[in-house]
């Protein structure tokens, strides 16, 4: 019996999709095992020579394993009809932050979860812990030490990650350069329109062979968003409660030339981040929002303006680290219990039926 899986992966064995490929291979590992068991067996009463008591033993060995196949199967069944399951088989947490030890070195009852995925293993363990409340889920997206630059972070498998433990809202945090004079270091902006400027990134989780077209006109959850607005309001910093984000390459700066030809289009920030993650949250159903820390003018903004340094980056970005880490943990305190935004139901119309 098969059905759809109930969220976001399609109920077809393509070798790319779904945990129930870990599953599958877990058990093709324990067959081959026990395959080995029955020849190597096999093997010892050919050695042996034995007649008849050998030959009865050899057929019981091959009964057994015929009902090991059969049992296997019919487990597999089990997973194939419950789709839903394949993709959230704990619930660890339901808010997810892509942020990194700076968040969660706090909290004092912090776990890791060492998970794989179908697309690899996530940037770094997964930290559990609880937030005014609630168990929430951490995994830095430029790994522990910083060592996946924007190009190489691996999106597929940290949002993966993210859903396999129940998180269905995540938030994704990042530094950005400003593109606007009145945009200003120090300042948070709550995106609500992103520009995507990457080129070569894997950023579909839909290769085929069922075609996926996710919408994504709107690619911030407007809960989360107007949540983070809030949020920042009552703590009285400095937020701007929309903006564009053009997310660019990396891991370089822009020219002059390029940050220019960004502002003059009226987008606000610059970042190398925000695609594909935002778009392979859509396409799980997750809730996805961003909080943009601004750390510096673009190269382009101000006439002058000196070339923006690494240093200078981390420096501002540290500063506002404290601020920004309330922040999230007031909009956990804060999100509602249950999803009534379009994101929850991403995938029902995405589908192309041949
Ligand atoms: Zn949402």
């Amino acid at each position: 019996m098969r059905r759809r899986a109930a969220q976001g992966v399609p109920s077809c064995r393509h070798p790319v999709q779904g945990v129930g490929l870990l599953q599958d291979g877990l058990a093709i590992v324990e067959v081959h095992d026990r395959y080995s068991e029955v020849a190597g067996d096999q093997g010892t009463l050919g050695h042996e020579g034995t007649g008849g008591r050998g030959f009865v033993r050899l057929v019981l060995l091959r009964i057994e394993g015929l009902l090991l196949l059969v049992l296997l199967v019919l487990i597999d069944e089990e997973f194939e009809a419950e789709g839903a399951i394949r993709l959230s088989p704990s619930s660890e947490a339901r808010v997810g932050v892509f942020g990194g030890s700076g968040f969660y070195s706090l909290l004092d009852d912090a776990r890791e979860l060492d998970l794989d995925t179908p697309y690899g293993k996530p940037s770094a363990p997964v930290t559990v812990g609880t937030v005014e409340g609630r168990p929430v889920a951490f995994i830095p997206r430029h790994g522990v030490h910083h060592e996946f630059p924007p190009h190489v972070v691996p999106y597929r498998a940290n949002v993966w990650a993210m859903k396999e433990i129940g998180v269905e809202r995540v938030v994704g945090p990042c530094a950005v350069g400003s593109l606007q004079p009145q945009v200003k270091p120090g300042h948070f902006v709550v995106c609500d329109q992103l520009v995507d400027r990457t080129t070569g990134r894997a950023s579909t989780f839909y290769d085929g062979p069922e075609t996926t077209h996710i919408s994504f006109a709107d690619p911030y959850c407007p809960t989360m968003r107007d949540v983070a607005v809030e949020q920042a309001r009552a703590m009285d910093l400095p937020v701007h409660d929309k903006g564009t984000v053009v997310v660019i390459q990396g891991p370089r700066f822009s020219t002059r030339a390029e940050s220019r030809s960004f502002g003059v289009q009226d987008w606000e920030v610059i970042n190398m981040t925000q695609a594909p993650e935002a778009v392979l949250a859509r396409e799980l159903e997750l809730c996805y929002a961003n909080i943009s820390v601004v750390t510096d003018y673009d190269v382009g903004v101000v006439g002058e303006t000196e070339a923006v340094t690494h240093e200078e980056v981390i420096k501002v970005f540290q500063d506002n680290l404290g601020h920004l880490r309330t922040l999230l943990f007031g909009m956990v305190a804060n999100l509602p219990d249950e999803r009534d935004c379009p994101c929850v139901t991403a995938l029902a119309t995405a589908r192309f039926e041949a």
